[in-house]
């Protein structure tokens, strides 16, 4: 399954402010589909009405409210699988995953492996196949999630894990975060011409009111400061900012992360 050749159908579903919940369409059959983190059930349930789909199965990064608060009810009407990290904070769950596990849906075609990316909360994950990952909260494009839970260190190794994902790996994150991100990565790496193309072609989907999401591994690599630690740039950026010499990468993480909690455009 992992060298199938075609990518995946995948929808977004506007939750909330910004959420994306993502709906998969199972290769095997169009009308079945797999949401992921179906933080309400209601706009689920619409766009399953007019795809004239049925939900097969639920994928949960995190344990956040936004990311799981429409699994109750959409389990109400069909008793279906429910997989996410192994936290007692996510009720409903029918499979708990660690880092390494493979998620088979077979009937649907469907194959993924689970990765363990602390940071944004501790037992966040973020599932990968068929050149996509969904990422929840962890990676945002051209951003990365608050460290409510993990530590900088944490976070800047689940960030360098996902950046080692293959480049063309599609990127689906949780919120619909990208000009805001660019705006503050850009305030970073001024010099940035990746990010400064990006942006243009971001205000440009944004005007559509379109989303931004699916990006690529590649790009966030080249436009993403928090997976851009290690850049002579963005080390020398922070240190500016924070006014100190910075010592190994995880110091440049934190005071990026720092920075941008306090950053106002
Ligand atoms: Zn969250």
């Amino acid at each position: 399954m992992s060298n199938n050749p075609s990518p995946l159908r995948v929808r977004p579903v506007r939750a909330f402010a910004d959420n994306y919940i993502w709906l998969i369409e199972a290769p095997k059959d169009p009308r079945r589909v797999v949401a992921v983190d179906p933080g309400e059930a209601a706009p689920v349930l619409a766009e399953l009405e007019r795809l004239g789909a049925s939900l097969a199965a639920i994928l949960l990064t995190h344990h956040h409210a936004d990311h799981i608060g429409g699994v109750a009810a959409l389990r109400a009407a069909t008793d279906l699988p429910v997989f996410g990290p192994d936290d007692a904070r996510i009720p409903d769950l029918t499979r708990r995953l660690s880092d390494g596990d493979t998620v088979v849906l077979d009937s649907l075609g469907l194959q993924f492996t689970t990765l363990h990316v602390p940071g944004h909360t501790l037992s966040h994950i973020a599932f990968h196949g068929h050149g996509a990952v969904f990422c929840g909260d962890t990676l945002f494009s051209a951003g990365c999630g608050r460290l409510f839970e993990g530590t900088p260190e944490q976070m800047d190794a689940s960030l360098r894990r996902l950046g080692g994902l293959p480049a063309e790996t599609r990127v689906y994150a949780g919120h619909e975060y990208t000009a805001a991100n660019l705006h503050f990565a850009l305030e970073v790496e001024r010099d940035n011409a990746d990010a400064g193309a990006y942006r243009a072609r971001v205000a440009e989907l944004r005007a559509g009111d379109l989303p931004t999401l699916p990006s690529t591994i590649g790009l966030e690599n080249r436009v993403n400061p928090f997976l851009r630690c290690r850049e002579p740039a963005v080390r020398a950026a922070v240190a500016a900012h924070d006014g100190r010499a910075l010592g190994d990468s995880v110091a440049v993480f934190a005071g990026l992360r720092a920075w941008k909690d306090g950053f106002r455009p």
